[in-house]
């Protein structure tokens, strides 16, 4: 553990030398990071002694909670005895083969066989791969094309950049690379046409892509990509017409269907996989955050056995990462799925705290600034708008999000801003008081906007 040092030190530090994630760091440094110390249940500690509730589980990972010793020692111990060893050549060790076998037990039946990555976008990159190899060696070498979604979010290498449908990202950096087409995403609220249900909207918004493979042909599209509900596209649960209809188009062609469960897996919708919620069947199953709940960093790509045995007739997959399988990372997604499973925390998302906070979520669609508060298992959304009845944007898009945000922080809550959608995903283990104590400070949040806005004007 490096020394302490003073809040001003680090500030100083952090600004002459870290450049952060998707920010801004001219504006960043002028502000200064909040550093945040240690962290226990859905607790933070910043360095100035605040308390903020997460109600983001870090980046949508720490399912079980900060503070688990139980991981803590899986790892120290596997570290003592096998720090690393890769799985390339002839080689394998106990905690890749264990978790590989607990990962055939806990996805959908048709997986049996996961290819180990360090995280999520390495496990899309994985994706584009491995669907472009499987119809190689089934010599359909034209089926290159795989189809995503605007404002997905997939990762941020190149490849899986690529797959995401953020503008922001493929405008800074030529992407996306070639063969990746987007369709429209299943947003309601923002997209719909006035006057169309959201049912209307869930058919029509599928079968955008039954119109993209009839238009360049089904030899040329090899995969259709998409997370159950898009996250960091602003938590996008889609109508309930939307999965069946998408379902139906991936049965009746001849195309391979891969989930996105990096958000959505290990427990978030109240199921172990988005796809069990949504009924889906997919052929390949992306993973990262909660297989460790962040506590390591380690992703895989889970793939179907019609899709494995034809991969396995190819010989060498020329693709692998150093920290594929890594074993300490092993040993803790084996010792976080334990709590799962001990604590049924799965079990408790469906039928306990699930419903119990959305149906306090949902009565903030009251309030006057919030036009819509969906919510599925534990990730839920708040949608900001000066017109509940037309549905429209505030001018600007995204400066209300970040008031709105910041007010949130203030109120030590995180809660995430995506234009002008506030959204949550708290830890599984969250109990009944936090999730009293999360909307409070959400109310108090909204009501503080709201008055700001006033007070400007804009609403
Ligand atoms: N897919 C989805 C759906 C994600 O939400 C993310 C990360 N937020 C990724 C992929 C990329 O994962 P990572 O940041 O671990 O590379």
């Amino acid at each position: 553990m490096p020394q302490p040092k003073s809040t001003a030190e680090l500030r100083a530090l952090d600004a002459a030398h870290h450049l952060h994630p998707f920010s801004d760091m001219k504006a960043l440094n002028a502000e200064g990071s909040r550093i945040i110390t240690r962290a226990d249940g859905v607790w933070l500690t910043d360095s100035e002694g605040n308390r903020i509730l997460d109600g983001m589980s870090g980046l949508w990972c720490v399912n079980v909670g900060y503070g688990r010793e139980e991981i803590v020692d899986a790892v120290a111990a596997q570290m003592r005895e096998l720090p690393y060893y890769n799985t390339f050549f002839k080689t394998t060790h106990q905690p890749a083969i264990e978790l590989s076998a607990k990962l055939a037990e806990l996805t959908p039946p048709q997986f049996n066989r996961v290819f180990f990555t360090g995280s999520g976008s390495e496990s899309n990159d994985t994706v584009i791969r491995l669907v472009r190899r499987y119809f190689d060696i089934r010599e359909k070498p034209q089926k290159k094309v795989i189809i995503s979604r605007r404002n997905a979010y997939h990762g941020s290498t190149v490849g899986a950049a690529s797959l995401g449908g953020m503008a922001p990202m493929h405008e800074q950096g030529g992407l996306p690379i070639p063969d990746i087409v987007h369709i429209a995403q299943p947003y309601w609220w923002g997209e719909a046409r006035q006057g169309e249900t959201m049912e209307e909207f869930g058919i029509r918004t599928a079968r955008a892509l039954e119109s993209v493979i009839d238009a360049m042909g089904e030899d040329r599209i090899a995969a259709f990509i998409a997370e159950p509900i898009q996250g960091a596209g602003g938590v996008i649960i889609p109508p309930i017409t939307y999965w069946p209809e998408i379902a139906r188009i991936c049965r009746e062609r001849d195309i391979l269907f891969v989930s996105d469960e990096v958000i959505c897996g290990f427990g978030r919708t109240g199921q172990w996989f988005g796809c069990e919620t949504y009924h889906t069947h997919p052929d390949i199953l992306v993973m990262a955050k909660g297989i460790t709940s962040g506590y390591m960093p380690l992703g895989g790509v889970m793939v179907a056995d019609k899709v494995a045995e034809v991969l396995m007739e190819g010989g060498d997959f020329n693709h692998g990462y150093t920290y594929s399988g890594h074993p300490a990372a092993c040993a803790a997604a084996l010792a976080n799925l334990a709590i799962m499973q001990r604590e049924k925390l799965v079990e408790r998302v469906a039928e306990n705290v699930g419903p119990y906070l959305k149906a306090r979520w949902s009565a903030l669609a009251e309030h006057p600034l919030v036009g819509e508060a969906p919510m599925v298992g534990l990730v839920g959304a708040l949608e900001l708008t000066p017109d509940k009845v037309g549905r429209t944007s505030f001018p600007d898009v995204g400066k209300v999000g970040t008031l709105a945000r910041d007010f949130s922080f203030a109120n030590n809550l995180v809660m995430r801003a995506v234009r002008d959608r506030l959204i949550i995903a708290p830890p599984l283990v969250i109990s009944h008081g936090e999730c009293d104590e999360l909307i409070a400070r959400a109310r108090r949040t909204l009501d503080q906007t709201y008055a700001e806005l006033k007070r400007r004007g804009w609403v």
